[in-house]
């Protein structure tokens, strides 16, 4: 063998969409403060902060099943409306200006775009993210690199949520992928996307910036603090 020669631990790469490689805080206060002034609302300091705990509880219901996607965007608007005092306005309006606005940004993580062209030549790379269809879609249009992965796949266009196995059930179908070897999960999320790359049997790798402390008996396959590091492990 010579010198130069390393063999591929992965073929395929499944990455996270957001915290991942796009950076849904910044797109998602934006979108947040300009749909309240839209409706004559004054933003708070605490506005966004309010939202984003009510928000998390909603997706973690739908991680486990216990919500539609349908169902965590109204409930969502409807539950930060009655907090701020303003339950006569509408979620559905309220909700459907947000997705609007977000669905108009996508900023990027810190060198996603690099790792994923760069990657993009030698694997198979697609994106794999609980989120809505029309907002992804569109954020990952605006953001320049779709063209690197074979497909895009939400939560609500396949009908499951990671971390459930129904999903990557669907995802690997669509990819026409018989087996996990050589499959690799990318994340920020371990309840999403480590518990369920793993409880699929894939090796996963914990995108963990902040480098937080893992408390949880998950347990990923790969850590890194920047996305670069992936050079090194695929
Ligand atoms: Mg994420």
């Amino acid at each position: 063998m010579p010198f130069w020669y390393k063999a591929m631990n992965y073929n395929t790469i499944l990455f996270d969409a957001d915290g991942t490689l796009l950076d849904f805080d910044s797109g998602e206060r934006a979108a947040l403060l300009g749909t309240m002034r839209q409706f004559g609302l004054s933003p708070s300091d605490g506005s966004y902060a309010l939202y984003h705990s009510i928000n998390l509880e909603k997706w973690k219901l739908l991680e486990c099943g216990k919500l539609t996607t349908g169902e965590v965007q109204i409930s969502r608007f409807a539950d930060f409306l009655a907090c701020i005092g303003r339950s006569e306005l509408s979620p559905e309006r309220f909700n459907a200006e947000f997705k609007q606005r977000l669905s108009g940004s996508a900023i990027l993580i810190d060198g996603a775009e690099e790792i994923v062209r760069t990657l993009s030549a030698t694997h198979r790379l697609a994106v794999i993210t609980n989120g809505l269809e029309k907002t992804q879609l569109g954020r990952f249009r605006i953001s320049g690199i779709t063209d690197c992965f074979e497909g895009i796949f939400t939560s609500e266009a396949v009908g499951f949520a990671k971390p459930a196995p129904e999903y990557f059930a669907a995802v690997f179908h669509e990819l026409g992928l018989s087996g996990t070897d050589g499959v690799l999960v990318v994340g920020d999320s371990l309840s999403s996307d480590i518990a369920g790359g793993a409880g699929y049997g894939i090796d996963t790798c914990w995108y963990n910036p902040a480098k937080n402390v893992n408390h949880t008996q998950i347990r990923p396959t790969h850590e890194i603090a920047e996305l670069s590091e992936l050079k090194n492990i695929v």
